[in-house]
């Protein structure tokens, strides 16, 4: 090889590695969403948002979540960085003995007992798009020092590539009802869309380490039921901020409930 060929070759070798380091260190570009508020009603916030259906959104990358971040870093100060990490695998966990539900007897338990046994139901990492809602209700009250529970309602278009989700939340413990995105989320599905998840979180008080549970509780599991029932509901997922529990329709009446 001459000189030049040898020289021409290595800058271009220089340039393509250049190309490439630059690509991994740029951000990547955050999903674009509109966002439709349906009512506002003292703290109780009911919102339509919609986003192009992008590949990210289900991946577990995370965008820009500050108020996660801040609710992670407390509980690190809290419970202390290894006390944590012991909480959230706890929680996470999908080994526990199937004897344990043979023995129980309490239904809130036993549904517990079901995910935590690897019989129902998938856990895994929150997702960039669970985090997006989550963020946001932890934007309006910190889960830590002023814990709030969220609905959220995930729909699709199977022609449109789109997602909407129907958010209804309040300053309370528990949900507000949902009704007034209930409405709205009904005029998509005769429209089209489908129901693909239903979404909510999770907390525990400070005797239970605060990682929520990754379970539905027996309302929970009733709820399920009549949203698979009513609205062809395909899967219920449960998330503590760090993990989120799948859990298909097909399962649901494994669940006990009330
Ligand atoms: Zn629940």
């Amino acid at each position: 090889m001459s000189k030049l060929k040898h020289y021409l070759l290595l800058v271009f070798l220089i340039l393509l590695s250049a190309c490439f380091n630059k690509k991994s260190t740029l951000r990547f570009q955050a999903p674009q969403f509109e966002k439709r508020l349906v009512l506002q009603d003292g703290h109780a916030e009911f919102s339509v948002w919609e986003f192009e259906d992008q590949a990210i959104l289900w991946t577990y990358t995370l965008g820009a979540v500050p108020h996660i971040d801040e609710y992670r870093d407390s509980l690190a100060l809290v419970l202390g960085q290894e006390g944590l990490e012991k909480a959230i695998a706890v929680e996470a966990d999908q080994s526990r003995d199937l004897a344990l539900l043979e023995e129980e007897q309490n239904g809130a338990d036993r549904n517990a007992d079901l995910v935590h046994t690897g019989t129902v139901g998938h856990i895994r990492p929150i997702n960039y798009l669970e985090a997006f809602i989550l963020n946001y209700q932890l934007g309006r009250f910190p889960l830590l020092g002023h814990p709030t529970e969220f609905h959220g309602f995930i729909a699709k278009h199977p022609g449109k590539n789109l997602v909407r989700v129907y958010f209804a939340a309040s300053d309370a413990p528990w949900p507000p009802k949902p009704r007034p995105v209930m409405d709205a989320m009904e005029d998509d599905l005769e429209r089209g869309w489908k129901l693909v998840y239903h979404l909510h979180n999770h907390y525990c008080e400070e005797d239970k380490d605060y990682i929520g549970i990754l379970a539905p509780s027996m309302p929970d599991a009733q709820y399920f039921k009549m949203l698979a029932n009513r609205y062809d509901l395909q899967k219920a997922l449960i998330t503590n901020a760090y993990h989120t529990v799948e859990i298909e329709a097909k399962h649901f009446s494994r669940f006990d409930s009330h």
